[in-house]
């Protein structure tokens, strides 16, 4: 039995490392969940964390605003911070650990010095990777430089952002990472939207229509379900989302639920992918059919 412990935070590599190494002395088998995330929490990283606690005998999570997975242009400045509400969520979850990391801990040199892990094309080459270059190569190096640091035996991440899902399970299979991914669905709020950090930045008009979304793509899951073609099913999809007001589509697409391979007839897995901004606001969703 593990003994009752307070939500520990760490800013250094030096001072976790210490800490990770006394639990291995003291409890070689110990199960280590990890759930990385950037902050600003919200109920859909609280389940991830939840799910942890579940099946693992420690859990640690990561608040950290990874600056290599942004572009100049994006909002890296403005992203939200919400430090001390994130650790009340991971204390009332039970978390045993978080680690908050300054950049310059994470980057020890300029990021353009950096080794950087490059996942394949075929994953990377459309949807979210197509419209933010650059964006995964971020997510994978600073992914894989938590895993070393952290050392988890597994890690939890979301559905809600499913091509970085499968970016991960990727590297972690190419390059034998010693632990295993657990993918976690979706946390929607109740009329369907699909929790994240930035829903904050939504105007209440914006908010509004924001659930418009997950229907569209429900009824495009729908639609393929009962046989009609994904061109068609797209093609009507798309006059909907135009009925939303402010939102302008980047990405729509029905793909191989492992693969992420484009599908023109939908055969399981699939998942529907979209991407769509609403005024400045960049939103992502997808349902999958397992
Ligand atoms: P982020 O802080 O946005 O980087 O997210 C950290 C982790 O939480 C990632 O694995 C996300 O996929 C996951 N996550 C974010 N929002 C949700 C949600 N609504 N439901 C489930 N998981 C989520």
């Amino acid at each position: 039995m593990k003994p009752a412990v307070d939500t520990l935070v760490f800013e250094t590599v030096k001072a976790y490392s210490e800490w990770r190494e006394k639990l291995r002395a003291e409890q070689p088998d110990a199960i280590v969940g990890f759930v990385p995330t950037m902050g600003a929490l919200h109920q859909g990283h609280a389940t991830l964390m939840r799910v942890a606690r579940q099946e693992c005998d420690y859990v640690v999570a990561s608040i950290f605003v990874n600056p290599m997975q942004f572009a100049p242009h994006e909002d890296f400045d403005r992203y939200p911070r919400t430090f001390p509400a994130d650790v009340e969520i991971c204390k009332n979850v039970g978390v045993d650990a978080v680690f908050r990391p300054s950049v310059s801990e994470i980057y020890e040199r300029p990021i353009s010095d950096m080794t950087k892990v490059i996942p394949p094309k075929e994953l990377i080459g459309h949807l979210c990777g197509f419209f933010r270059p650059g964006f995964f190569e971020g997510v994978a190096t600073v992914v894989l430089k938590l895993f070393n640091i952290i050392q988890p035996t597994q890690a939890y991440f979301g559905e809600k952002d499913y091509q970085q899902l499968a970016v991960i399970k990727r590297m972690v299979k190419d390059l034998n990472l010693p632990l295993e991914i657990v993918g976690v669905p979706t946390v929607r709020e109740r009329d369907g939207l699909a929790m994240s950090s930035r829903n904050v930045y939504l105007s209440s008009d914006e908010r509004n229509v924001a659930p418009g979304i997950h229907a569209v793509i429900s009824a495009v899951r729908d639609a393929v379900l009962s046989r009609t073609p994904v061109s068609t099913a797209i093609s009507q999809a798309k006059v909907s989302l135009t009925a939303i007001e402010g939102l302008e589509l980047q990405y729509l697409e029905v793909c191989d639920g492992d693969t992420l391979e484009p599908l023109e007839q939908a055969r399981k897995p699939f998942v529907v992918l979209v991407a769509a901004k609403l005024g400045n606001v960049r939103l992502i969703d997808n349902v999958v059919e397992h």
